[in-house]
Protein backbone atom coordinates (compact mmCIF):
# COMPACT_ATOMS: atom_id res chain seq x y z
CA UNK A 1 0.00 0.00 0.00
CA UNK A 2 2.98 2.06 0.67
CA UNK A 3 4.34 1.77 -2.51
CA UNK A 4 1.35 3.46 -4.57
CA UNK A 5 1.76 6.36 -2.57
CA UNK A 6 3.45 9.42 -3.71
CA UNK A 7 7.69 9.32 -2.09
CA UNK A 8 6.53 12.85 -0.93
CA UNK A 9 3.86 11.18 1.28
CA UNK A 10 5.59 7.99 1.70
CA UNK A 11 8.11 9.85 3.65
CA UNK A 12 5.48 11.73 5.76
CA UNK A 13 4.12 9.05 6.77
CA UNK A 14 7.85 7.15 7.86
CA UNK A 15 7.92 10.38 9.71
CA UNK A 16 5.00 10.37 11.32
CA UNK A 17 5.57 6.33 12.46
CA UNK A 18 8.83 7.46 13.92
CA UNK A 19 7.24 10.17 15.75
CA UNK A 20 4.41 7.70 17.56
CA UNK A 21 7.41 5.84 18.15
CA UNK A 22 9.29 7.87 19.94
CA UNK A 23 5.92 9.26 21.65
CA UNK A 24 5.41 5.96 22.58
CA UNK A 25 8.30 5.12 23.42
CA UNK A 26 8.27 8.25 26.31
CA UNK A 27 4.84 7.44 27.37
CA UNK A 28 6.16 3.77 28.01
CA UNK A 29 9.05 5.87 30.22
CA UNK A 30 6.33 7.69 31.70
CA UNK A 31 4.93 4.25 32.43
CA UNK A 32 8.00 2.90 33.98
CA UNK A 33 8.81 6.18 36.13
CA UNK A 34 5.28 5.62 37.51
CA UNK A 35 5.72 2.07 38.41
CA UNK A 36 8.75 2.21 39.75
CA UNK A 37 7.23 5.57 42.28
CA UNK A 38 4.58 3.01 43.17
CA UNK A 39 6.72 0.54 43.66
CA UNK A 40 8.94 2.35 46.39
CA UNK A 41 6.04 3.89 47.85
CA UNK A 42 4.68 0.69 48.70
CA UNK A 43 8.47 -1.22 49.70
CA UNK A 44 8.35 1.75 52.19
CA UNK A 45 5.13 0.58 53.33
CA UNK A 46 6.23 -3.08 53.54
CA UNK A 47 9.69 -2.50 54.98
CA UNK A 48 9.31 -3.87 58.88
CA UNK A 49 8.04 -0.77 60.60
CA UNK A 50 10.39 0.76 63.17
CA UNK A 51 7.50 2.63 64.12
CA UNK A 52 4.75 2.43 67.36
CA UNK A 53 1.57 3.83 67.11
CA UNK A 54 0.56 5.05 70.64
CA UNK A 55 -3.12 6.54 71.25
CA UNK A 56 -4.41 7.65 74.71
CA UNK A 57 -8.24 6.73 75.80
CA UNK A 58 -10.26 8.85 77.37
CA UNK A 59 -8.80 8.11 80.78
CA UNK A 60 -5.52 9.26 79.70
CA UNK A 61 -3.70 6.35 79.16
CA UNK A 62 -1.86 5.39 76.13
CA UNK A 63 -1.88 2.28 74.00
CA UNK A 64 0.72 1.43 72.17
CA UNK A 65 0.32 -0.47 68.72
CA UNK A 66 2.86 -3.25 70.26
CA UNK A 67 0.13 -3.87 72.49
CA UNK A 68 1.24 -2.44 75.93
CA UNK A 69 -0.23 0.60 78.01
CA UNK A 70 1.31 3.77 79.56
CA UNK A 71 0.76 5.94 81.55
CA UNK A 72 2.31 9.24 82.01
CA UNK A 73 1.70 11.39 85.32
CA UNK A 74 1.63 14.47 83.39
CA UNK A 75 1.36 14.99 79.47
CA UNK A 76 1.53 12.50 77.21
CA UNK A 77 4.82 11.22 75.03
CA UNK A 78 6.16 14.29 72.81
CA UNK A 79 5.73 16.62 76.68
CA UNK A 80 7.67 13.78 78.16
CA UNK A 81 10.33 13.37 75.53
CA UNK A 82 9.72 10.20 74.71
CA UNK A 83 10.58 9.41 70.75
CA UNK A 84 10.67 5.78 71.37
CA UNK A 85 8.24 3.05 72.55
CA UNK A 86 10.01 1.89 75.51
CA UNK A 87 8.35 -1.60 74.80
CA UNK A 88 9.07 -2.36 71.10
CA UNK A 89 12.42 0.51 70.74
CA UNK A 90 9.41 1.72 67.98
CA UNK A 91 9.59 5.39 66.56
CA UNK A 92 6.14 6.63 67.95
CA UNK A 93 3.71 8.28 66.51
CA UNK A 94 0.51 9.51 67.25
CA UNK A 95 -2.11 7.34 65.25
CA UNK A 96 -4.77 8.88 64.07
CA UNK A 97 -8.32 7.76 65.91
CA UNK A 98 -9.64 5.08 63.30
ZN1 LIG B 1 5.80 -0.20 70.83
Amino acid sequence: MYKELPDRMYMVFRHLNSEVEYIRADLHQAEVDALHAECDRLTAMMEPTSSCGWKQDQDGNWWTSCGKGFTFVDGGPVENGFKFCPYCGGEIWMGQEE
